[in-house]
């Protein structure tokens, strides 16, 4: 479990991170996502026990990491923000060096090797150096670095930044896969990435949270408003004053009305649409429902 407590980090007259707080229980996949400068970095490097911020504290399974740094550490596998690697290395030397920083007696490399290029997929270029490999690849190399102590908590800064689309889908299902086993908080500024990888979205901006919550219970939450484009054909104009909702006329062209209707419930509306039609002579050209989605409420939220 980590709870984080009021954290606040500044740099010089810039507060990256303002009095955030944040609970993550164990087993979650926590999406933090935010624009670029939101402190997405920063909260992540206080957590994993490389900044230490101006205020508040960080409890890795209670344990604080003022108080018991190593614990934190020892605990939680970071992956920077553009994954730096050794391009000299072979990925097997790579994934060596890892075990040699790691209590792994030599005894068990065998095990964790096996285990590690395994889960990241990385048989077929064990033998091969780091620079001859492609941006996915060399993110495998990285995962199966920070994979190789069994870290319980991972932290992996933009993991899919800089990739192909089809690299993304490898690393997200690769990452969807070792989140059934471990707590993980990834970061993007993309919010396709944690629609696809996370249980929970932590939308930040300028270094506060400003939404929490399952992806469901965020979009439904914000939809508050559901809109109808209405076009249909009539002798005379329809009035619509006995709907309970927001109706606005756009336009009129010879018999030809549009409307907007804005209401809460869609369901709702469309049956009073119906019920109006039904006992009506119009003409139906168009009708068009288009509710939020999340990338507009990532928008909305973000935007200054
Ligand atoms: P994100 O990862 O969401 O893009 P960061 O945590 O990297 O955001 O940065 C948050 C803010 O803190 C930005 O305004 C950034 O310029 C500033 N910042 C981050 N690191 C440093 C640093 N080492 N020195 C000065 N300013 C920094
Ligand atoms: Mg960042």
């Amino acid at each position: 479990m980590i709870e984080i407590k009021n954290i606040t980090k500044r740099y010089s007259d810039i507060a990256a991170v303002k009095n955030l707080s944040l609970k993550i229980d164990k087993g979650e996949v926590v999406g933090l996502l935010g624009p670029n400068g939101a402190g997405k970095s920063t909260t992540m490097k206080i957590i994993a026990g490389l900044i230490i911020p101006d205020q508040g504290d960080v409890f890795i399974n209670n344990k604080s990491i003022r108080n018991s740094p190593i614990y934190g550490k020892k605990r939680i596998g970071f992956m920077p923000e553009n994954n730096p690697l050794y391009k000299e290395m072979t990925v097997k030397e790579a994934i060596e060096l890892a075990l040699d920083l790691s209590n792994f007696t030599k005894a068990k490399y065998k095990e964790r090797i096996d285990y590690v290029v395994k889960a990241t997929g990385l048989k077929s270029v064990f033998y091969k150096q780091i620079s001859e490999l492609s941006k996915g690849y060399k993110q495998r190399v990285g995962l199966a670095q920070v994979l190789v102590p069994d870290p319980e908590i991972l932290i992996l800064d933009e993991p899919t930044e800089g990739l192909d689309p089809n690299q993304r889908a490898e690393i997200r299902s690769l990452i969807s896969e070792l989140g059934k086993n471990k707590t993980v908080i990834i970061s993007t500024h993309v919010l396709q990435e944690v629609e696809a990888m996370c249980n929970r979205i932590v939308i930040i901006n300028k270094g506060e949270i400003v939404k929490d919550g399952s992806k469901e219970s965020i979009v439904n939450e914000q939809l508050k408003h559901t809109t109808i484009t209405l076009s249909l054909r009539a002798e005379t104009e329809p009035s619509f004053e006995f709907l309970d909702v927001k109706v606005t006329l756009q336009g009129i062209n010879n018999n030809k009305f549009t409307y907007e209707l804005i209401g809460e419930n869609e369901e709702n509306m469309l049956k009073q649409i119906n019920n109006a039609y039904r006992s009506s002579n119009w003409d139906l050209l168009q009708l068009k429902t288009s509710t939020q989605n999340l990338e507009e409420i990532f928008r909305s939220l973000t935007l200054n």
